[in-house]
């Protein structure tokens, strides 16, 4: 359903979704691609730097032990013939330790560990010069007992100072008599000052630093004041562990000062055993990476509403025609194909144009034909409007032919009877007698021998006149038959009678001229009166009027006679 519903979006919409996954999916896979490249690259460029920090620290440290060394190698070397005068020994220690800001203090030990003579500087005892000093201070120092027992230099790890128990580091020189015997040591205290000093040039980001262990993994110089002070103890952490072991290296750990991971690089000092690491919280890592990373998902965001923008241009520029041809399309259906489709514009893409010329010639073909059905239909309707015209003209034409006389035009015996059986059916209250009166011309027979048929045509044409002459509102006159006449009147007997007879008067008197000669005929006429009921019928009531016509023609012509008992008796004979 749901895949259906995608599938049946308009056009414009399907393109820019395609556009967007076309767009989205290289863009995805690149920034997938970055992400675990600038990963990869800035742990690589992090663990290298911060190695490159810590072997950068080492090597100062190293010099700067190095030269204390080799002062005071050369301070053993000036003291040597001096030894036995202890005031000229105080005087050249007094001015050494002046020069040499690096130590805190220096003492000539004799092998029995007794301290012959010393020089501190003036911030050792804060002041207090008057301090007793036991001559024994050194003798239960390892730095003194290493030197006695192996005769060489030596620097300790941070100790508390035996003058004032400050975080201190010392320096042993052996002192050799002239013939090469060990006949002391000088014993100095290395300023840790100095080298936090160091230390302390070495800071980056927000909290990335270094600090300085010494060979025993005890704190020389952190960023933690209170570290220094107890000089605590970090031989624990496996990269001290890795320093003291004389390694170099980069790696991550959990700092309990930044209470944070760390990621450090870690190098020792050649010859002493010290270790520095350069440690910088992982979070300050994340976030250069992230910040590279956020650049690269902003220039892929800002690619991806190009390719949106574009997406949406682009199928506008392909479905506007194609839509603005539905539209037409659709609009010319709803108006019965009235109205045009524009031409396509030469920069609507080719198919859209193929789609428009092609739709815009249809629906050319289309209003022809149409117009042509219509030019059809109304030639059909003026030819079937026509043709009904006639049709009725002709069937009027054929209704009066029907119903009519061809000869005297008057209605013939058909029409006759249907309006009698008419008038039966219908019992009008206005009417309540009917009368039919049939008349027989005399001798008819005679005038066509005598003069031909068209002489006898235009008697009985005359004789049809002159009975319509005698014709009232609501009476019909039928050639009945070859030279018989019938009238069907609204009439009593009597006043049937009174009009039977003024006919036959008039016909009677009737000059009929014919080719100059004058033509006279007589009637014979049956009538037959009756009051309206249901019970009259149309073949009873013609035959009866037929009774009395010939009732009259037996009676010598030229009269009139109605029908009467007698003659209803012979029609019972019949
Ligand atoms: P009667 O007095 O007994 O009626 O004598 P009649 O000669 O009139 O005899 P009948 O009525 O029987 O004759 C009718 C004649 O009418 C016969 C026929 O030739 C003639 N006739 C019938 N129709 C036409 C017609 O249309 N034109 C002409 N000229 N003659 C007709
Ligand atoms: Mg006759």
């Amino acid at each position: 359903m749901l895949f259906q519903r995608i599938l049946s979006q308009p056009v414009n919409r399907l393109l820019v979704f395609a556009m967007i996954v076309t767009a989205l999916l290289p863009i995805s896979l690149l920034a997938i691609h970055l992400n675990k490249t600038a990963w990869e690259s800035g742990w690589r460029e992090i663990h290298e730097k911060h190695q490159l920090l810590a072997e950068n620290l080492a090597s100062p440290i190293e010099i700067y032990v190095n030269d204390h060394f080799s002062a005071l190698s050369l301070l053993a070397a000036t003291i040597q013939p001096v030894i036995s005068h202890q005031p000229q020994l105080k005087v050249v220690m007094d001015t050494t330790v002046d020069k040499l800001k690096g130590f805190a203090s220096i003492a000539y030990v004799d092998v029995s560990g007794k301290m012959l003579a010393y020089k501190v500087a003036a911030d050792v005892f804060d002041g207090d010069n008057n301090k007793i000093i036991s001559p024994y201070i050194f003798s239960t120092e390892r730095c003194f007992l290493f030197v006695r027992q192996t005769e060489k230099q030596y620097i300790s790890g941070i100790k508390p100072s035996p003058f004032n128990l400050k975080p201190t580091l010392i320096m042993g020189m052996p002192v050799f008599n002239a013939d090469g015997r060990l006949r002391g040591m000088l014993l100095a205290e290395l300023r840790v000052s100095l080298i936090e000093k160091l230390r302390k040039q070495i800071k980056f980001g927000k909290r990335g630093h270094s600090a300085i262990v010494d060979q025993n993994g005890r704190v020389i110089a952190h960023p933690n004041p209170e570290w220094m002070t107890e000089m605590k103890d970090l031989s624990s952490w496996p990269i001290v562990q890795a320093m003291m072991a004389g390694k170099t290296g980069a790696t991550e750990f959990y700092s309990s000062f930044v209470k944070q991971d760390m990621v450090a690089g870690y190098a020792s000092v050649p010859g002493i055993g010290w270790g520095i690491m350069v440690p910088q919280p992982k979070s300050e890592v994340a976030a250069q990476v992230n910040q590279f990373m956020f650049s690269n998902y902003l220039w892929g965001s800002l690619g991806l509403l190009v390719a949106v923008l574009f997406g949406i241009l682009v199928s506008g520029w392909i479905t506007r025609p194609i839509n603005r041809l539905a539209k037409t399309s659709q609009a010319l259906l709803d108006n019965n194909l009235n109205g045009d489709i524009a031409y396509p514009s030469d920069f609507e893409p080719r198919e859209a144009r193929q789609l428009g010329y092609t739709i815009k010639s249809l629906v050319r073909g289309l209003q022809k034909s149409r117009d042509e059905v219509a030019d059809l239909n109304r030639n059909l309707q003026y030819k079937v409007n026509d043709a009904t015209k006639q049709l009725r003209a002709a069937n009027s034409k054929l209704r009066e032919t029907v119903k009519s006389d061809f000869l005297t035009s008057l209605v013939n015996r058909r029409y006759f009877e249907m309006d009698l059986a008419d008038i039966l059916s219908r019992q009008n209250k206005d009417l309540d007698h009917i009368s039919i009166l049939l008349f027989d011309i005399d001798n008819f027979k005679a005038i066509n021998d005598s003069y031909g048929h068209a002489a006898g045509d235009e008697v009985l044409t005359q004789v049809a006149r002159k009975l319509e002459y005698f014709m009232r509102k609501g009476d019909v006159v039928a050639r009945y038959a070859g030279d018989e006449f019938a009238l069907r009147l609204c009439c009593d007997r009597r006043v049937a009678m009174s009009r039977a007879n003024q006919i036959r008067q008039a016909i009677e008197d009737l000059d009929i001229i014919w080719r100059n000669i004058h033509l006279q005929v007589t009637v014979s006429i049956g009538v037959y009166s009756e009051i309206l009921s249901d019970e009259l019928d149309v073949r009873n009531i013609l035959h009866k009027v037929d009774i009395a016509m010939y009732e009259a023609k037996k009676r010598g012509r030229n009269c009139v006679k109605t029908f009467n008992n007698e003659m209803a008796t012979v029609l019972r004979l019949k």
